[in-house]
């Protein structure tokens, strides 16, 4: 396990306000919310991008990513408005923490082009 943020937040080594847990994936509020609903969705293994995802070997992992996804847009009564899902990759896509992880943001009207 690397030692991102995320990976401790997965060990219990810090806090987070968690709203979802399964085998493979946790769900947590994320610390600076830009809208009303930011929930952060990571996979429980290290991938640290995007870029080493293995579509075949992966495929379920992405899946219950997904699931989450829509259990808390559900959840967080965001389904029905709709919400935006995020991926940041790498330097250019904004990716701080370099632990795979889905943002769901919701609860506004979101703008486009993203910035
Ligand atoms: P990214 O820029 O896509 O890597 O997103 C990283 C996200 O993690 C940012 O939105 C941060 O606000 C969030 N974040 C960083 N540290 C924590 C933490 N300890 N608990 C919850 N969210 C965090």
């Amino acid at each position: 396990m690397g030692d991102t943020i995320f990976s401790k937040i997965i060990k219990r080594e810090i806090p987070a306000d968690i709203v979802y847990e399964t085998e493979n994936v946790l769900a947590f509020r994320d610390i600076k919310p830009q809208a009303p609903v930011h929930i952060l969705i990571i996979p429980k293994i290290e991938i640290p991008k995007v870029t080493d995802i293995d579509g075949k070997q992966h495929a379920q992992l992405l899946g219950e990513l997904f699931d989450a996804a829509n259990k808390l847009a559900r959840d967080f009564k965001i389904d029905q408005d709709g919400f935006r899902l995020v991926f940041n990759c790498g330097n250019n896509g904004g990716q701080d923490v370099y632990h795979l992880h889905m943002h769901l943001l919701g609860g506004r009207q979101m703008k486009w082009p993203p910035g």
